[in-house]
């Protein structure tokens, strides 16, 4: 099955709602976005922001065909959960995804696979595409528990799942974010090939031979070409690179 390449910008904890017009103006004029019709056809944009940006962020991008995303989500859809947000919440300002089990979450804020889980199966019970974040720490790849580690985190992310219609998968090994060290194009296809394999095994071959697999970690313009021309690689989560505009729109076009 074919799969449309996508580049995810996740702009973590930055950028204010003064910024938008301005970030979205320089983006498409660098992509030359309103200049080819058919390159929302080609490629698949989207901006992962933070939660005051999100309602402001959809008009200026979702009309273009560029997709707005939360950066988390709870997995109920209201109640007593001080500070959180649900699904509902983000799809009625127009939001169509949302990253899951980012390894900031899992790091900083205690995320494990089974939240990962049942954020999983809630974002898809409402019709939100989910980006589900999974990779090994450095002492977990030094002690040679990759393969395990993602496979687990997959497993148990998917373990609810039976047939996602729309679900993409990010491995993000977690030395690789913001170090500006990124895996090399082998050791990113090595892992993404286990997780296509994993994929199949889950879902069979016309489910999960289309989901698409991003990678993470330190992508930028000089990169991007060779990470996108393995076979398994279908795209990139992006962060640094993701907040400026003329870096990402030259990610896009490699994309092209
Ligand atoms: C990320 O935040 O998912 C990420 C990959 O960050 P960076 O591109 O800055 O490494």
């Amino acid at each position: 099955m074919k799969r449309i390449k996508m580049l995810a910008g996740n702009w973590k904890m930055n950028k204010l709602n003064r910024d938008l017009a301005g970030f979205f103006e320089t983006f498409f004029e660098s992509v030359g976005w309103h200049q080819d019709e058919s390159l929302s056809d080609r490629v698949d944009v989207l901006f992962a922001v933070p939660p005051t940006l999100l309602a402001h962020a959809v008009p200026l991008a979702e009309p273009s065909g560029v997709r707005i995303a939360a950066q988390n989500i709870h997995w109920e859809t209201a109640g007593a959960f001080t500070g959180e947000v649900s699904v509902p919440m983000i799809k009625e300002v127009g939001v169509s995804a949302t990253l899951i089990g980012h390894s900031e979450r899992r790091q900083y804020f205690a995320e494990t696979d089974v939240t990962v889980a049942k954020k999983t199966k809630a974002s898809l019970v409402h019709e939100v595409l989910p980006i589900v974040c999974v990779g090994e720490t450095l002492e977990q790849r030094e002690a040679g528990l990759t393969q395990d580690v993602v496979a687990r985190q997959v497993k148990v992310a998917l373990a609810d799942i039976q047939d996602p219609k729309d679900l993409i998968l990010a491995y993000e090994p977690v030395w690789a974010i913001g170090t500006g060290r990124s895996a090399s194009a082998a050791q990113a296809q090595e892992v993404h090939a286990e997780i296509r394999g994993l994929l199949l095994a889950l879902f069979g071959h016309s489910i999960g031979s289309g989901i698409r697999i991003l990678y993470g970690g330190s992508a930028t313009p000089n990169n991007i070409g060779e990470l996108l021309s393995q076979k398994d690689i279908d795209g990139a989560l992006v962060g640094g690179a993701s907040l400026k505009p003329e870096d990402f729109a030259k990610m896009v076009r490699a994309a092209l």
